[in-house]
């Protein structure tokens, strides 16, 4: 299990077989499948697991119908073999749920078109799970939705999950194999020499400590100070840069990466209902947009940007973004139209695609990853949160850490990637079930707390459960129960719970709320 944060001086000890730079889901993916055979691996994560995109999808585990209707098909068949392997693996967290594509009047695809699609998607996948549904039986299922040049919709099935919770139980596993990890520290640079690589990184956790003790402790503060931002150095024989769209930074290689924003709105489910997930082509541009139900509320995105903001600061969802997903649903349901003061929270995420070069839409650059090598250094960016499980496999190959033999065995084995049993308390992470109350919430809370290395309370409330985005002002309610046993668990003071809860509801103000409608829209395209 990941447990309680290592001391990152411990890790200097030993000359590592693998260090992994990035804890989003390709990283844990990496981590695991190289614990699995043996290697001495350590993952290091600059912030907390599942701080970049990969706590900011859309949160399906799919084949991606678009990716197939761009003519993408052994990204669509990949993707669905590995979301059929993890449905039966992971069934609490990975979840089956029916899909529902809309069909207007004098829109493309139309009915035929749509079947044609789904009937290779779901041959793709070795199922067969699809069928018409007609406006009668499709108004029945959702009275609210608009009548207007409605024909039905091709109901299909894809599956959900809770993807930083993905995260967190591929790291656990990797874990349990042997494997180490360790967030918040900061992979600075690279070098190399004797076939071993040198990696200077910074404890950022000792570096938040230190700024805050340092306003209180003048004289004290040699300690703090020498270890502020001090940096470490670690030593690997192979080093896999997984860093996601911050890839480029660590590559050395020439730039590969288009950071592209998507942007989510959670609604309450109360305000608008919907049991399945519907794929609706946006009225302004005929993009795909799904509304569908997530952790008990109504989940609407995404857009795609490019995003040119820093990438050191979380991403934020724009004005332009809003108004994008509220013209969608309000175009589509015909009850009182949604506002602002309906939205809970905001999520924006960065894709990493690798740039065609081509200076495309932004929606139009393909989804699937590239591994690459500079100065021993593989580098592993793009792709999906589907398919961590082959991207892995390329990137250990491109290591040398696993034979050309031993990786077509890898890709088609049937064999569990999950062999141990983690015992999370009930329905944490499952994407159907609403985030609990009272006693089960502090059981769920307690848990995280003993066994997933949190360090902040934003790593609990943002990524391990789901409170901030699931209630308004992120939860602020439930601070008074969360208090005590933060205080139990990671010995904070009153103060420190203080510096704690400032800094979680000013992350929530700036990177979770709606932006005011004067603020200017960055990268609104
Ligand atoms: C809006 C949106 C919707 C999406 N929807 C889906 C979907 O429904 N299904 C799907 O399969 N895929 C989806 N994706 C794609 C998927 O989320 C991403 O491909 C995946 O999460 C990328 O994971 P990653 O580990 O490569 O990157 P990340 O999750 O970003 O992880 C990289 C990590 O590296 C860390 N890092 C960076 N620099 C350093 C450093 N110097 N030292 C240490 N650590 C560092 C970062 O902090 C970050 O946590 C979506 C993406 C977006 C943006």
């Amino acid at each position: 299990m990941l447990g309680q944060r290592p001391q990152p001086s411990t890790l200097t000890s030993e000359v590592w077989d693998l260090i992994v730079i990035g804890g989003g889901i390709t990283g844990a993916g990496i981590f695991l499948e190289a614990a699995r055979r043996g290697q001495r691996v350590l993952l290091l994560e600059q912030q907390d697991f599942a701080w970049g995109t990969s706590s900011r999808s859309s949160k399906m585990v799919h084949g991606g119908l678009r990716y197939l209707g761009q003519g993408d098909i052994r990204l669509t068949r990949d993707s669905l073999r590995e979301r059929e392997r993890l449905l039966k693996e992971l069934p609490d967290l990975v979840v089956r749920h029916p899909y529902l594509f809309t069909i207007r009047r004098g829109r493309f695809p139309g009915r035929w078109a749509m079947k044609a699609v789904l009937w290779l998607y779901d041959f793709l996948a070795g199922i067969r799970d699809h069928h018409w549904l007609s406006v009668d039986r499709l108004l029945a299922q959702l009275p609210g939705l608009n009548s207007d040049g409605l024909v039905g919709a091709m109901r299909y099935t894809d599956a959900l999950t809770d993807d930083s919770r993905l995260v967190a139980r591929v790291l656990h596993e990797g874990c349990l194999h042997g494997g180490q990890a360790c967030n918040y520290v900061e992979v600075t640079q690279i070098s190399s020499a004797n076939k071993v690589f040198t990696l200077s990184v910074k404890d950022r956790h000792k570096e938040d400590s230190a700024k805050e003790d340092s306003s209180k402790k003048e004289d004290d503060s040699k300690e703090s100070s020498k270890e502020e931002g001090a940096t470490l150095t670690l030593q690997t024989r192979h080093v896999i840069n997984a860093t996601g769209a911050w890839a480029d930074q660590l590559s050395g290689s020439e730039k590969k990466v288009r950071p592209q924003r998507g942007s989510h709105i959670f609604v309450p489910a109360l305000r608008l209902p919907v049991d399945e997930c519907l794929a609706i082509l946006h009225p302004d541009d005929n993009r795909p947009v799904f509304v569908f139900p997530w952790e008990g509320v109504t989940c609407i995105g995404t857009t795609d940007l490019d995003h040119s903001a820093d990438l050191s600061f979380e991403p934020i969802c724009s004005r332009a973004e809003i108004d994008y997903l509220l013209r969608l649903v309000n175009s589509q349901f015909s009850q009182v139209p949604l506002q602002d003061k309906d939205i809970i929270s905001t999520m924006a995420g960065v894709r990493p695609i690798i740039a065609s070069g081509k200076g495309i839409d932004p929606s139009k650059e393909r989804r699937d990853h590239e591994v690459w090598e500079k100065d021993g250094v593989i580098t592993v960016s793009g792709g999906k949160l589907t398919t961590f499980r082959l991207i892995a496999l390329d990137a250990l190959q491109a290591a040398g850490l696993i034979n050309p033999v031993e990786y077509k065995h890898s890709q088609a084995t049937t064999k569990p990637m999950f062999e141990f049993a983690v015992q999370a308390p009930q329905q944490l992470g499952h994407p159907l079930a609403a985030l609990p109350t009272g006693a089960a919430l502090r059981e769920q809370i307690d848990w995280v707390l003993r066994y997933e290395m949190v360090v902040h309370l934003d790593d609990l409330l943002l990524r391990r459960t789901r409170v901030g985005n699931v209630l308004a002002q992120g939860g602020q309610q439930v601070l008074a129960e969360v208090r005590p046993l933060c205080q139990q668990h990671l010995g904070w003071s009153d103060e420190q719970w203080d510096a704690e809860a400032s800094r979680y509801m000013n992350i929530i103000q700036r990177y979770y709320s709606v932006p005011s409608s004067n603020t200017a829209a960055a990268d609104t395209a």
